[in-house]
């Protein structure tokens, strides 16, 4: 197989831009994100929504959250279930990943293969009830195990998602897809976020692919916001947009296997690194 940069030779670098904790209580902010966003030149976004949002908002509940996604031409992802973690993590670090790094928000973090299969499909029978087709499955803050990626296939979507790789599970592919993101939940978080997020940018600017993840909260700052769209309007300078459909769909990546189960392990095509 080809490695994937000689490959890339032939093709645009690309940029996947996605809006992450889409429900019912953040659909106006991603209209508006998502109308700002097609006036720098990004006609599509990848949309992260959560089927039942905190266990208190199912989506079907929610008829102008669903009219909305129905009629939208855009990649939509299922992002967990609830977005709450229910498990009590007994290791100290399993216990930061669970508590600080996510604020509590890593569903699938740690979960049996039995316990990730029954979230995802409670979370797809809400989709199917609302009229809403997923093309892919993104655990909330990326934070799955090896072990969930079989019953993602399983179920017939075409892709997951984790902070590093993007998983095309029709090719049976691993691609190495590096991700900024802004964080700005705390002062000390935004006062250092954009320098971090600016040297990340600076690092990965030769990688084929590049992704931009943003969130809700990001918007109630207008100095974190700028800074979004200045940065994707620089990516935007030699890289064309796309979305993680999109780009499981396209015939990108040659040579790559076929009729493979994912119970063997995925191929990692691109660099490792951190
Ligand atoms: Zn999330």
């Amino acid at each position: 197989m080809q490695p994937l940069s000689a490959i890339s030779l032939h093709h645009k670098r690309k940029l996947i831009v996605s809006f992450h904790d889409l429900h019912p209580g953040t659909m106006e902010c991603c209209a508006r994100f998502l109308q700002r966003l097609e006036t720098v030149g990004v006609p599509r976004a990848s949309l992260l929504v959560v089927p039942n949002w905190y266990h208190q908002s199912p989506i079907a509940r929610n008829p102008e959250l669903c009219d909305w996604l129905q009629q939208l031409d855009h990649d939509i992802s299922l992002h967990g279930y609830a977005h709450r973690a229910g498990h009590r993590p007994e290791k100290p670090v399993e216990w930061l990943m669970a508590n600080i790094y996510t604020a509590g928000e890593g569903e699938f973090y740690k979960l049996s293969v039995p316990e990730a299969d029954m979230l995802l499909f409670q979370g797809l029978e809400l989709f199917r009830q609302a009229g809403i087709q997923a093309n892919g499955f993104i655990a909330p803050a990326w934070l799955m195990e090896n072990e969930h990626i079989p019953i993602v296939e399983k179920a017939e979507l075409s892709y997951c998602v984790t902070f590093k790789h993007i998983y095309d599970l029709k090719r049976l592919e691993t691609l190495y897809a590096p991700v900024l993101c802004t964080t700005s939940r705390t002062r000390l978080r935004r006062a250092l976020t954009r320098q971090v997020v600016s040297g990340l940018a600076r690092k990965h600017r030769n990688e084929p692919i590049l992704r931009i993840a943003v969130h809700p909260v990001d918007f109630q700052w207008p100095e974190i916001e700028h800074f979004i769209f200045r940065l994707i309007e620089q990516c935007l300078a030699d890289r064309e947009p796309t979305t993680y459909q999109e780009l499981v769909s396209h015939q990108l990546f040659e040579g790559a296997g076929k009729n493979h189960s994912a119970e063997k392990q995925i191929k990692v095509v691109g660099k490792e690194t951190p």
